[in-house]
């Protein structure tokens, strides 16, 4: 197959890895940067161009869509999802998961266990606002934040006021939340392809730390997951419509809660402690899943 992954930059592991499997199982695979990448959306026949050329026969995209470029990013692939191709993750779908709140709100509608959260636009009830989500210690949230950046643990009532001024002043929009205490700065990390978990992978924060992200010094470790885990992973990408998706999970006094389900997971960490290859089981995927026109929306939404 004619597959594009979608991706600024070849020298990621992920990107190095996508490439090396797809081409060990024959396809034809090219790193298009989705920057340069421009269209005239109202054309009878939609195309995409790229350095001069327009970018045809493709049968799949992969999206690798940072966080910074979630905007021109997903109009990319909604370009490509008009043109008949077929993507991976649905460009609705990787929007989705970039808002946090949105996020959390249609995991919370279908029932799925979220720790606590609350949120609120004006200071001046942001008192309210913390004992409504249970008061402190409370964990404070940019929406739009990624690698643990923006994430804040507010330990006493006046500190988490404080931090939602601060925020707030800034312009930033933020979720308030449950502070999970008893996952101690541990989270899992549930790897989804389709309706399976295929691997996962424990990361702990580095000493002192209560966030567990890996750009902030956290390790990983194998772990072993419950039927109930697994099934709450499954339920979640699902929900947001996510084929490969990245579901992390605390364990909470009350079962597992869904911290957030990335739609462009890394493949470093979870090839290296699960020793599987996930690069190849997204290809499995593809073979199986990826028929001319089959995009599902079609760009729609
Ligand atoms: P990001 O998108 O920046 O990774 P997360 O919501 O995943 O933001 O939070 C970063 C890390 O902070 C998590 O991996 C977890 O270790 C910790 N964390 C986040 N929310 C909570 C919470 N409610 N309770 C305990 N720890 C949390
Ligand atoms: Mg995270």
């Amino acid at each position: 197959m004619k597959i594009a992954i979608l991706s600024r930059n070849t020298r990621l592991y992920s990107t190095t890895r996508l490439i090396e499997a797809g081409k060990k199982r024959g396809h034809e695979i090219r790193v298009v940067d989705p920057l340069l990448c421009y269209m005239n959306i109202t054309s009878h026949h939609p195309s995409v161009h790229y350095k001069g050329e327009p970018l045809t026969g493709y049968q799949a995209v992969i999206p690798r869509i940072g966080a910074s470029v979630t905007f021109y990013g997903t109009a990319v692939v909604r370009q490509f999802e008009m043109m008949g191709v077929y993507s991976v993750n649905e460009s609705v779908a990787i929007t989705r998961s970039r808002d946090k709140l949105r996020s959390l709100q249609l995991l919370a509608r279908k029932g799925i266990g979220l720790p606590i959260t609350g949120f609120g636009h004006s200071t001046k009830y942001t008192n309210d606002l913390i004992k409504l989500v249970g008061g402190a210690p409370l964990v404070i949230k940019m929406l739009e934040g990624t690698q643990g950046i923006g994430v804040v643990l507010a330990e006493t009532h006046k500190a988490a006021e404080s931090v939602i001024e601060a925020f707030s002043g800034v312009k930033a929009n933020i979720l308030v939340q449950e502070f999970i205490k008893e996952s101690e700065a541990t989270d899992i990390r549930c790897f989804v392809i389709g309706s399976k978990v295929v691997a996962t992978m424990k990361r702990i924060g580095k000493e002192g730390e209560f966030r567990s992200n890996i750009h902030r010094g956290g390790r990983t470790e194998a772990v072993k997951i419950t039927p109930e885990e697994r099934s709450t992973a499954i339920r979640a990408a699902k929900i947001m419509g996510l084929n490969v998706a990245g579901v992390d999970l605390l364990r909470s006094n009350h079962g597992p809660v869904v911290m957030e389900v990335n739609s462009s997971p890394g493949l470093e960490g979870i090839e290296q402690s699960s020793k599987k290859d996930i690069a190849g089981m997204i290809y499995d995927f593809i073979e199986k899943n990826a028929k001319p026109g089959k995009t599902g929306t079609r760009g729609q939404g």
